[in-house]
Protein backbone atom coordinates (compact mmCIF):
# COMPACT_ATOMS: atom_id res chain seq x y z
CA UNK A 1 0.00 0.00 0.00
CA UNK A 2 1.42 3.52 -1.03
CA UNK A 3 1.50 6.14 1.25
CA UNK A 4 -0.42 8.43 -1.26
CA UNK A 5 -4.61 8.08 -0.87
CA UNK A 6 -5.95 5.64 -3.82
CA UNK A 7 -9.11 6.06 -4.20
CA UNK A 8 -9.59 2.30 -5.53
CA UNK A 9 -9.19 -0.52 -3.38
CA UNK A 10 -8.41 -4.28 -4.71
CA UNK A 11 -8.99 -6.24 -1.40
CA UNK A 12 -7.63 -9.64 -1.20
CA UNK A 13 -9.29 -12.57 1.66
CA UNK A 14 -6.37 -14.81 2.15
CA UNK A 15 -8.82 -17.41 4.34
CA UNK A 16 -10.64 -17.17 1.18
CA UNK A 17 -7.42 -18.62 -0.68
CA UNK A 18 -6.54 -20.57 1.30
CA UNK A 19 -9.74 -22.34 1.74
CA UNK A 20 -10.56 -22.84 -1.86
CA UNK A 21 -6.68 -24.76 -2.00
CA UNK A 22 -7.65 -27.19 0.71
CA UNK A 23 -10.79 -27.77 -1.09
CA UNK A 24 -9.49 -28.07 -4.31
CA UNK A 25 -6.75 -30.53 -2.18
CA UNK A 26 -9.42 -32.37 -1.04
CA UNK A 27 -10.72 -33.33 -4.37
CA UNK A 28 -7.89 -34.28 -5.88
CA UNK A 29 -7.56 -37.00 -3.59
CA UNK A 30 -4.23 -38.51 -3.01
CA UNK A 31 -2.59 -36.34 -5.53
CA UNK A 32 -0.75 -33.13 -4.03
CA UNK A 33 -2.26 -29.94 -4.85
CA UNK A 34 0.20 -27.10 -6.48
CA UNK A 35 -0.31 -23.56 -7.61
CA UNK A 36 -0.32 -21.82 -10.35
CA UNK A 37 0.44 -18.56 -10.29
CA UNK A 38 1.46 -16.84 -13.76
CA UNK A 39 0.02 -13.64 -14.48
CA UNK A 40 1.37 -12.46 -11.12
CA UNK A 41 -1.25 -14.60 -9.34
CA UNK A 42 -3.81 -14.07 -11.82
CA UNK A 43 -3.52 -10.25 -11.12
CA UNK A 44 -3.34 -10.74 -7.03
CA UNK A 45 -0.19 -10.83 -6.27
CA UNK A 46 2.37 -13.85 -6.87
CA UNK A 47 4.31 -13.44 -4.13
CA UNK A 48 1.60 -12.39 -1.46
CA UNK A 49 -0.97 -15.91 -3.14
CA UNK A 50 2.37 -18.15 -2.99
CA UNK A 51 3.58 -16.86 0.82
CA UNK A 52 0.26 -18.18 1.56
CA UNK A 53 -0.26 -21.14 0.00
CA UNK A 54 3.52 -22.25 1.24
CA UNK A 55 2.01 -21.05 4.88
CA UNK A 56 -1.09 -23.99 4.34
CA UNK A 57 1.08 -26.35 3.03
CA UNK A 58 1.77 -25.97 -1.01
CA UNK A 59 5.14 -27.16 -2.28
CA UNK A 60 4.89 -26.85 -6.25
CA UNK A 61 4.44 -23.55 -7.86
CA UNK A 62 3.59 -22.99 -11.85
CA UNK A 63 4.77 -19.81 -13.39
CA UNK A 64 5.44 -19.15 -17.14
CA UNK A 65 8.41 -17.34 -17.15
CA UNK A 66 11.65 -16.54 -16.13
CA UNK A 67 10.92 -13.56 -14.83
CA UNK A 68 8.01 -14.52 -12.80
CA UNK A 69 10.73 -17.06 -11.12
CA UNK A 70 13.10 -14.65 -10.49
CA UNK A 71 9.83 -13.03 -8.41
CA UNK A 72 9.03 -15.69 -6.15
CA UNK A 73 12.84 -16.83 -4.97
CA UNK A 74 13.50 -14.71 -2.21
CA UNK A 75 11.13 -16.77 0.18
CA UNK A 76 10.94 -20.13 -2.08
CA UNK A 77 13.05 -22.21 0.73
CA UNK A 78 11.93 -25.96 -0.14
CA UNK A 79 9.20 -25.18 -2.43
CA UNK A 80 9.29 -26.09 -5.93
CA UNK A 81 8.57 -23.47 -9.17
CA UNK A 82 8.29 -24.82 -12.08
CA UNK A 83 8.74 -22.72 -15.43
CA UNK A 84 5.89 -23.29 -17.61
CA UNK A 85 7.62 -21.81 -20.84
CA UNK A 86 10.54 -24.18 -20.53
CA UNK A 87 13.54 -22.57 -21.58
CA UNK A 88 15.40 -20.55 -24.62
CA UNK A 89 18.56 -19.86 -25.63
CA UNK A 90 18.34 -16.06 -24.02
CA UNK A 91 16.97 -17.71 -20.47
CA UNK A 92 19.95 -20.23 -19.84
CA UNK A 93 22.05 -18.40 -17.73
CA UNK A 94 19.19 -17.58 -15.54
CA UNK A 95 18.16 -20.95 -15.54
CA UNK A 96 21.26 -22.36 -14.70
CA UNK A 97 21.26 -19.51 -11.26
CA UNK A 98 17.79 -20.33 -10.51
CA UNK A 99 16.42 -23.17 -8.27
CA UNK A 100 13.17 -23.15 -10.20
CA UNK A 101 12.78 -26.13 -13.20
CA UNK A 102 12.32 -25.71 -16.89
CA UNK A 103 9.23 -27.69 -18.31
CA UNK A 104 10.93 -28.60 -21.49
CA UNK A 105 8.28 -28.73 -24.70
CA UNK A 106 10.38 -29.04 -27.27
CA UNK A 107 13.03 -31.09 -28.85
CA UNK A 108 15.60 -28.34 -28.92
CA UNK A 109 14.40 -27.33 -25.64
CA UNK A 110 15.79 -30.96 -24.31
CA UNK A 111 18.46 -30.74 -25.90
CA UNK A 112 19.78 -27.43 -24.51
CA UNK A 113 19.20 -28.38 -20.90
CA UNK A 114 21.19 -32.02 -21.30
CA UNK A 115 24.08 -30.49 -22.45
CA UNK A 116 24.13 -27.71 -20.06
CA UNK A 117 22.32 -28.36 -17.06
CA UNK A 118 24.69 -31.36 -16.34
CA UNK A 119 21.74 -33.71 -14.60
CA UNK A 120 19.67 -31.09 -12.92
CA UNK A 121 16.16 -31.90 -12.50
CA UNK A 122 13.65 -30.74 -14.83
CA UNK A 123 9.97 -31.51 -16.01
CA UNK A 124 8.80 -32.11 -19.55
CA UNK A 125 5.22 -31.23 -20.97
CA UNK A 126 3.39 -33.37 -23.39
CA UNK A 127 0.99 -32.58 -25.23
CA UNK A 128 -2.40 -34.91 -25.48
CA UNK A 129 -4.60 -32.41 -27.69
CA UNK A 130 -4.64 -29.30 -26.68
CA UNK A 131 -1.87 -28.52 -29.56
CA UNK A 132 0.12 -25.97 -27.43
CA UNK A 133 3.34 -26.31 -25.67
CA UNK A 134 4.66 -29.66 -25.40
CA UNK A 135 6.38 -32.87 -26.77
CA UNK A 136 4.09 -35.36 -28.43
CA UNK A 137 3.77 -38.83 -27.23
CA UNK A 138 5.94 -40.39 -29.65
CA UNK A 139 8.73 -37.60 -28.98
CA UNK A 140 8.11 -38.25 -25.75
CA UNK A 141 8.70 -41.92 -25.66
CA UNK A 142 11.74 -41.66 -28.86
CA UNK A 143 14.47 -41.81 -26.08
CA UNK A 144 14.99 -38.50 -26.48
CA UNK A 145 14.04 -37.93 -23.05
CA UNK A 146 16.57 -40.79 -21.40
CA UNK A 147 18.68 -39.98 -18.86
CA UNK A 148 16.85 -36.92 -17.75
CA UNK A 149 16.14 -36.11 -14.43
CA UNK A 150 12.27 -35.70 -14.92
CA UNK A 151 10.49 -34.22 -11.68
CA UNK A 152 7.22 -34.05 -13.15
CA UNK A 153 5.85 -35.39 -16.74
CA UNK A 154 2.94 -32.61 -17.43
CA UNK A 155 -0.04 -32.98 -19.91
CA UNK A 156 -2.82 -29.90 -20.18
CA UNK A 157 -6.32 -30.51 -20.69
CA UNK A 158 -8.09 -28.67 -23.97
CA UNK A 159 -12.07 -28.68 -22.60
CA UNK A 160 -11.79 -29.89 -19.04
CA UNK A 161 -14.85 -27.19 -18.44
CA UNK A 162 -16.74 -29.04 -20.81
CA UNK A 163 -18.02 -33.01 -20.37
CA UNK A 164 -16.84 -34.13 -23.46
CA UNK A 165 -15.21 -36.98 -24.83
CA UNK A 166 -11.53 -35.35 -25.41
CA UNK A 167 -11.09 -35.34 -21.52
CA UNK A 168 -10.97 -38.96 -21.30
CA UNK A 169 -9.17 -39.48 -24.47
CA UNK A 170 -6.22 -36.99 -22.92
CA UNK A 171 -6.35 -38.95 -19.55
CA UNK A 172 -5.54 -42.10 -21.23
CA UNK A 173 -3.45 -41.09 -23.80
CA UNK A 174 -1.39 -39.59 -20.17
CA UNK A 175 -1.81 -42.48 -18.55
CA UNK A 176 -0.38 -44.57 -21.02
CA UNK A 177 2.87 -42.83 -20.84
CA UNK A 178 3.48 -44.02 -17.05
CA UNK A 179 6.28 -46.49 -16.91
CA UNK A 180 7.19 -45.49 -20.50
CA UNK A 181 8.70 -42.21 -19.37
CA UNK A 182 11.00 -42.61 -16.14
CA UNK A 183 9.48 -39.28 -14.13
CA UNK A 184 9.08 -39.02 -10.57
CA UNK A 185 4.90 -37.93 -10.84
CA UNK A 186 2.87 -37.24 -13.07
CA UNK A 187 0.60 -34.11 -13.51
CA UNK A 188 -2.38 -33.68 -15.62
CA UNK A 189 -5.41 -31.29 -14.08
CA UNK A 190 -5.88 -27.66 -13.79
CA UNK A 191 -8.64 -26.02 -12.03
CA UNK A 192 -11.49 -27.05 -14.27
CA UNK A 193 -9.69 -31.08 -14.38
CA UNK A 194 -9.66 -31.53 -10.30
CA UNK A 195 -13.49 -30.93 -10.77
CA UNK A 196 -13.43 -34.29 -13.41
CA UNK A 197 -12.88 -36.44 -10.48
CA UNK A 198 -10.02 -38.40 -8.99
CA UNK A 199 -9.14 -40.33 -11.79
CA UNK A 200 -7.36 -36.89 -13.66
CA UNK A 201 -5.36 -35.69 -10.34
CA UNK A 202 -2.74 -38.53 -10.83
CA UNK A 203 0.16 -37.05 -8.40
CA UNK A 204 -0.15 -33.44 -8.68
CA UNK A 205 -2.66 -31.16 -9.55
CA UNK A 206 -2.36 -27.62 -10.69
CA UNK A 207 -5.06 -25.42 -10.09
CA UNK A 208 -4.90 -21.26 -10.60
CA UNK A 209 -8.52 -19.82 -11.55
CA UNK A 210 -10.23 -21.84 -8.77
CA UNK A 211 -7.77 -20.53 -5.87
CA UNK A 212 -8.99 -17.09 -6.86
CA UNK A 213 -12.90 -17.70 -6.66
CA UNK A 214 -13.16 -19.20 -10.38
CA UNK A 215 -16.03 -21.55 -10.57
CA UNK A 216 -14.63 -23.53 -13.27
CA UNK A 217 -17.32 -26.59 -13.50
CA UNK A 218 -20.70 -27.10 -11.45
CA UNK A 219 -19.16 -29.24 -9.16
CA UNK A 220 -17.47 -26.51 -7.39
CA UNK A 221 -20.25 -24.32 -7.10
CA UNK A 222 -21.29 -23.58 -3.66
CA UNK A 223 -17.28 -24.71 -2.84
CA UNK A 224 -15.36 -21.79 -3.99
CA UNK A 225 -15.29 -18.21 -2.33
CA UNK A 226 -14.62 -15.19 -3.81
CA UNK A 227 -11.34 -13.52 -3.23
CA UNK A 228 -10.42 -10.43 -4.94
CA UNK A 229 -13.27 -7.84 -4.38
CA UNK A 230 -12.82 -4.55 -5.41
CA UNK A 231 -13.95 -1.15 -3.82
CA UNK A 232 -14.10 2.43 -5.77
CA UNK A 233 -14.86 5.98 -3.68
CA UNK A 234 -17.52 7.81 -4.92
CA UNK A 235 -16.07 11.03 -6.87
CA UNK A 236 -19.50 12.69 -7.11
CA UNK A 237 -23.18 12.38 -7.02
CA UNK A 238 -25.74 13.94 -9.61
CA UNK A 239 -29.11 13.96 -10.98
CA UNK A 240 -29.79 13.81 -14.40
CA UNK A 241 -32.99 14.65 -16.16
CA UNK A 242 -35.09 12.78 -18.30
CA UNK A 243 -34.14 12.62 -22.02
CA UNK A 244 -30.48 13.44 -21.20
CA UNK A 245 -27.36 11.27 -22.09
CA UNK A 246 -24.44 10.18 -20.05
CA UNK A 247 -21.01 9.33 -20.66
CA UNK A 248 -19.26 9.09 -24.07
CA UNK A 249 -21.51 8.91 -27.13
CA UNK A 250 -24.83 9.35 -24.67
CA UNK A 251 -25.40 5.63 -24.62
CA UNK A 252 -27.38 6.08 -21.90
CA UNK A 253 -30.19 8.17 -21.85
CA UNK A 254 -32.27 8.61 -18.37
CA UNK A 255 -36.25 7.89 -19.43
CA UNK A 256 -37.30 9.83 -16.09
CA UNK A 257 -34.92 12.13 -13.77
CA UNK A 258 -32.34 9.99 -12.00
CA UNK A 259 -29.81 10.00 -9.34
CA UNK A 260 -25.69 8.87 -10.45
CA UNK A 261 -22.67 8.39 -8.46
CA UNK A 262 -19.85 8.61 -10.83
CA UNK A 263 -16.97 6.01 -9.36
CA UNK A 264 -13.04 6.04 -9.65
CA UNK A 265 -13.01 2.95 -11.75
CA UNK A 266 -12.70 2.36 -15.38
CA UNK A 267 -11.08 0.16 -18.20
CA UNK A 268 -7.54 1.25 -17.13
CA UNK A 269 -8.19 -0.19 -13.97
CA UNK A 270 -9.41 -3.32 -15.41
CA UNK A 271 -13.22 -2.87 -15.20
CA UNK A 272 -13.45 -3.10 -18.83
CA UNK A 273 -15.92 -1.55 -21.56
CA UNK A 274 -17.73 -4.66 -21.53
CA UNK A 275 -19.43 -3.78 -17.91
CA UNK A 276 -20.93 -0.76 -19.84
CA UNK A 277 -24.81 -0.74 -19.16
CA UNK A 278 -24.02 -4.22 -17.57
CA UNK A 279 -21.72 -4.04 -14.28
CA UNK A 280 -23.13 -3.41 -11.18
CA UNK A 281 -22.16 -2.34 -7.92
CA UNK A 282 -23.43 -3.30 -4.17
CA UNK A 283 -24.55 -1.83 -0.96
CA UNK A 284 -25.60 -3.71 1.79
CA UNK A 285 -28.82 -3.68 0.88
CA UNK A 286 -29.53 -3.13 -2.97
CA UNK A 287 -27.37 -3.97 -6.65
CA UNK A 288 -26.87 -0.36 -8.83
CA UNK A 289 -26.66 -0.79 -12.15
CA UNK A 290 -23.33 0.61 -14.01
CA UNK A 291 -25.12 3.07 -16.48
CA UNK A 292 -23.84 3.72 -19.63
CA UNK A 293 -19.99 3.49 -21.40
CA UNK A 294 -17.40 2.40 -19.12
CA UNK A 295 -14.61 5.41 -19.79
CA UNK A 296 -11.10 5.03 -18.93
CA UNK A 297 -10.92 6.44 -15.92
CA UNK A 298 -14.80 6.34 -14.62
CA UNK A 299 -17.87 4.69 -14.35
CA UNK A 300 -21.57 5.90 -13.55
CA UNK A 301 -23.88 3.92 -12.00
CA UNK A 302 -27.72 4.53 -10.74
CA UNK A 303 -28.29 5.27 -7.39
CA UNK A 304 -32.10 5.82 -6.82
CA UNK A 305 -31.51 3.30 -4.23
CA UNK A 306 -28.74 4.23 -2.23
CA UNK A 307 -29.70 7.78 -0.78
CA UNK A 308 -27.53 7.89 1.53
CA UNK A 309 -24.04 7.31 -0.92
CA UNK A 310 -22.27 10.39 -1.18
CA UNK A 311 -19.22 11.83 -2.73
CA UNK A 312 -16.18 9.83 -1.03
CA UNK A 313 -18.00 7.23 0.03
CA UNK A 314 -16.69 3.66 -0.68
CA UNK A 315 -18.76 1.62 -3.27
CA UNK A 316 -18.17 -2.35 -3.98
CA UNK A 317 -18.23 -3.46 -7.51
CA UNK A 318 -20.07 -6.71 -7.91
CA UNK A 319 -16.89 -9.00 -9.23
CA UNK A 320 -17.54 -12.69 -7.96
CA UNK A 321 -16.26 -13.98 -10.94
CA UNK A 322 -18.76 -16.20 -12.43
CA UNK A 323 -21.29 -13.17 -12.32
CA UNK A 324 -18.76 -10.42 -13.28
CA UNK A 325 -18.16 -13.06 -16.45
CA UNK A 326 -21.83 -13.36 -17.43
CA UNK A 327 -22.39 -9.26 -16.73
CA UNK A 328 -19.44 -8.44 -19.62
CA UNK A 329 -19.01 -11.16 -21.74
CA UNK A 330 -15.74 -12.00 -20.63
CA UNK A 331 -14.18 -15.09 -19.42
CA UNK A 332 -13.48 -15.48 -15.40
CA UNK A 333 -10.20 -15.22 -16.62
CA UNK A 334 -10.02 -12.25 -18.04
CA UNK A 335 -12.09 -10.50 -15.46
CA UNK A 336 -9.49 -11.81 -12.88
CA UNK A 337 -6.58 -10.71 -14.50
CA UNK A 338 -6.73 -7.48 -16.00
CA UNK A 339 -7.71 -6.13 -12.68
CA UNK A 340 -5.70 -3.47 -10.39
CA UNK A 341 -2.57 -2.06 -12.19
CA UNK A 342 -3.71 0.84 -10.36
CA UNK A 343 -5.35 -0.54 -7.00
CA UNK A 344 -3.68 -0.53 -3.33
CA UNK A 345 -4.12 -4.12 -2.58
CA UNK A 346 -4.97 -5.03 0.37
CA UNK A 347 -5.30 -8.58 2.13
CA UNK A 348 -7.29 -9.12 4.79
C1 LIG B 1 -2.61 -21.84 -16.39
C2 LIG B 1 -2.31 -23.26 -16.29
C3 LIG B 1 -2.85 -24.04 -15.26
C4 LIG B 1 -3.92 -23.52 -14.33
O1 LIG B 1 -5.15 -23.53 -15.04
P1 LIG B 1 -6.55 -23.04 -14.40
O2 LIG B 1 -7.53 -23.29 -15.49
O3 LIG B 1 -6.38 -21.58 -14.12
O4 LIG B 1 -6.79 -23.83 -13.19
C5 LIG B 1 -2.43 -25.34 -15.14
N1 LIG B 1 -1.54 -25.87 -16.02
C6 LIG B 1 -1.01 -25.16 -17.04
C7 LIG B 1 -0.05 -25.82 -17.97
C8 LIG B 1 -1.39 -23.85 -17.22
O5 LIG B 1 -0.89 -23.16 -18.26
Amino acid sequence: VSQLHSPLRLTLDGDALVANWRWLQRQSAVAACGAAVKADGYGLGARDVAMRLANAGCRDFFVATWAEAAALEDWTGGASVSVLHGVGEEDMATALASPARPVLNTPAQVKRWREAAGGRPCDVMVDTGINRLGLSAAEATSGLLDGLAIETLISHLACADEDVVANERQRRAFAELQGQVQAKRLSLANSAGICLGSAYAFDLTRPGLALYGGVPRREAEGQIRQVARIEAQVLQRRRVEAGEGVGYGGSFVAERTCELAILNIGYADGYLRGFSGAGRARTASAFLPVVGRVSMDLTAICVDDARELSEGDWVELDYDLPSAAAQSGLSQYEVLTTLGSRSDRIWI
